[in-house]
């Protein structure tokens, strides 16, 4: 349930209702947007009697939330949420960059795909240090010294970083060097993960499994937030359909129907969404027009002789002249970029 205060209800007034919400049994979320406070109530609040909140003072009303999941619905926040990544902030008025290669490769790999991005205007570094394969005979990552030769690119370029955790025991690890930590795919119902990451206060990469409907996405959301971890950003990256032809579907309609149905930023992928180079900069350009708060690209500097997903890593000149488009689109969106 939810409880919608009036405009400047005093603090006072909000914690007889938080006391009230905790009393018949309701864990309270609570959320400060410029005018009301809203407070989230999870729990057995079906059978709470919403008038005993209608009627207490500094209340403006009160609804059931009727979607399985509450805190990452639209009402909690009608408002949207703006992730902080140190400088940068995802849901806001400025689109955001992220991008850089599949995996961390070498020093040297790493260090010319930071500065080309940066040089074109991205300003969060990606790359996989643990990498989930579908072969367990290719590439895994460097691991830990990835995640090292990751960090000191992105600050030698005063870049953030995202990069991914792929089990509990990891995430102190990668939260040490990493500004946002990604949850893959193939791990959006990997349950225990969620969890743990509703413990952390970074902000968490979550993408949408290949063959999730947008309320499982939005329930493995809820994990993380029910655990007091606001800061989630929705990926799509492509889905799985009747057709072959790309690597995956990139369901551009996932961006308007997640901006309904959640106040969580949205971001695609449009790299592992077609999985072909030639492809990502029209789907990058429709992402954009879709309302997309942010990209995730994929730029190697060889992609030929990159060791994973090389035929959908775009070549530094590439991903320039795709700036360049993007910021037109952009423009005309009243957004900046
Ligand atoms: C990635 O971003 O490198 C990745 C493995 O993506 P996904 O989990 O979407 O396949
Ligand atoms: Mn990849």
């Amino acid at each position: 349930m939810l409880v919608v205060m009036e405009e400047g209800a005093r603090e006072q007034q909000i914690q007889a209702v938080i006391d009230r919400m905790v009393s018949l049994g309701l864990t309270v979320h609570r959320s400060s947007g410029i005018r009301h406070t809203v407070l989230g109530g999870v729990g057995p609040s079906e059978t709470v009697d919403l008038a005993q909140f209608e009627v207490m003072p500094g209340v403006k009303e009160c609804h059931r939330i009727a979607s399985p999941y509450k805190l990452a619905s639209r009402q909690f926040r009608p408002q949207g949420t703006v992730v902080k990544v140190g400088r940068v902030e995802v849901g806001g008025e400025r689109l955001v960059i992220m991008a850089g290669p599949c995996a961390v490769e070498s020093e040297e790999q790493i260090e010319q795909a930071a500065e080309a991005v940066a040089r074109a205007g991205a300003v969060v570094l990606r790359g996989g240090a643990f990498k989930p394969r579908t072969s367990p005979y290719t590439f895994q990552g460097l691991g830990e010294q990835g995640l090292k030769l990751l960090r000191a690119a992105a600050d030698r370029h005063g870049l953030a970083t995202v990069t991914e955790v792929m089990e509990p025991a990891q995430i102190p690890l990668v939260a040490e060097y990493a500004d946002i930590l990604q949850v893959g795919a193939r791990n959006m119902q990997n349950y225990n993960l969620l969890r743990a990451l509703g413990e952390v206060r970074k902000p968490v990469l979550l993408k949408r499994g290949p063959s999730a409907t947008f309320e499982e996405l939005l329930l493995a959301a809820e994990y993380i937030l029910s655990g007091g971890n606001y800061n989630v950003m929705l990926c799509e990256r492509g889905i799985r359909t009747f057709e072959t032809y790309l690597r995956y579907t990139m369901d551009i309609a996932a961006i308007p129907v997640l901006h309904k149905l959640t106040h969580l930023p949205v971001v695609a992928d449009p790299s592992h969404g077609t999985g072909r180079r030639d492809m990502v900069l029209p789907m990058a350009r429709a992402a954009v027009a879709a309302g997309v708060d942010a990209l995730i690209l994929e730029v190697h500097c060889d992609p030929d002789r990159a060791w994973s997903d090389g035929a959908q890593s775009l070549r530094p000149e590439e991903f320039t002249e795709l700036m360049v488009q993007l910021r037109a689109i952009a423009t005309v969106l009243g957004r900046k970029l």
